[in-house]
């Protein structure tokens, strides 16, 4: 093995290693990296690297950020300006509006005016009214958000619009986390921002990497499941911790585009697939479509499988 190891050094894959781990709180979540690195400085020097580039993408797509660059996007909906976008901000656009259109609107980046009037419904305990509702839907659209290759430029077409990267932007920044541990030659490694887990090479010493997650037992009551894996995306999404209880009913912080309203059906999903950009906002979509329409978007994913849970707890 040592043989083995320093063999593969020279390639240079550092494909053995210690384990190292790192967390780092950001977007909401907690970011954890597991990685197999030569020596320990090294191992430390390319998590910050990772750490780094998740603040810039949170930077460019937190809404809660006043200057964010979504915000000056969302801040022109209406004016009929073009604003030229990063190129981390273009690339996300394009993958949430090809998950519309091929979800038929059931994920929409453009979801911004109705995720802050849910929001603040959860802060309050208290169901918005339904004029709020009506106003805040009309303003919900992805076909509102026009784009402009040549110049990798956007319009809002419609005032009030707001976009919100939410159902997206975790699985983005993983995804980013991962190209750059491709580049520092390291192939064994897991990052998780909350339910969106992407692993690469199992760990030098085992078959595959084991990750803690979510299942149902023969009563329908959640249990923790464990699932191994390697070289694979992960999303689950649900609504397991984040929703409001309203006169008997529950509604999700993921919201139908076209009721404007929380789902309220008690279901968690698991997509996997290659990369967590698209695992993340299908997990979102899938959320809430018909049992019906999954079938017919995951068709269109041929790459990523899904299993939903009818949750009963
Ligand atoms: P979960 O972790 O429960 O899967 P995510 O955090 O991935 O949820 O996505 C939920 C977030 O996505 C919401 O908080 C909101 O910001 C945004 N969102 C809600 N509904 C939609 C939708 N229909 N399309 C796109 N984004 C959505
Ligand atoms: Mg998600």
């Amino acid at each position: 093995m040592r043989f083995f190891c320093w063999f593969l050094s020279l390639i240079p894959v550092l494909a053995c290693g210690q384990r190292q781990e790192f967390f780092h709180p950001q977007m909401g979540t907690l970011f954890q990296v597991i990685l197999y690195a030569e020596d320990t400085v090294q191992g430390k020097a390319i998590a910050q690297e990772l750490f780094d580039r998740i603040d810039t993408l949170n930077a460019i797509f937190s809404d809660y950020l006043e200057n964010s660059e979504i915000n000056r996007i969302s801040a022109s909906a209406g004016t009929g300006q073009k604003i030229k976008v990063s190129t981390e901000m273009w690339r996300l656009i394009a993958v949430s509006q090809r998950v519309s259109r091929k979800s038929d609107g059931a994920f929409d980046l453009s979801i911004g005016p109705l995720s802050k009037l849910w929001r603040r419904a959860f802060r309050q305990t208290q169901f918005p009214a339904l004029a709020e509702i009506k106003t805040a839907k009309e303003k919900v659209n992805y076909r509102f958000i026009q784009r402009y290759p040549l110049t990798k430029k956007i319009r809002l077409t419609k005032a009030g619009m707001r976009l919100d990267a939410g159902g997206i932007a975790k699985g983005f920044a993983v995804d980013e986390c991962f190209k750059i541990l491709r580049k520092a030659g390291v192939s064994s490694a897991l990052v998780a921002a909350g339910g969106d887990i992407r692993v690469g090479a199992a760990p030098p010493d085992k078959a595959a990497w084991t990750i803690a997650s979510k299942g149902l037992n023969e009563k329908g009551e959640t249990v923790d499941v464990e699932l191994s894996l390697k070289r694979e995306a992960v999303s689950t999404s649900g609504d397991t911790y984040r929703f409001l209880d309203w006169e008997g009913q529950r509604y999700s912080h993921i919201i139908d585009p076209r009721t404007g309203l929380g789902i309220q059906h008690r279901q968690f999903s698991r997509l996997a697939g290659p990369r967590s950009t698209l695992a993340d906002a299908l997990a979102t979509a899938i959320n809430v479509l018909k049992a019906e329409d999954r079938k017919i978007l995951m068709k269109k994913f041929s790459r990523y499988t899904l299993e939903v849970y009818e949750s009963k707890d």
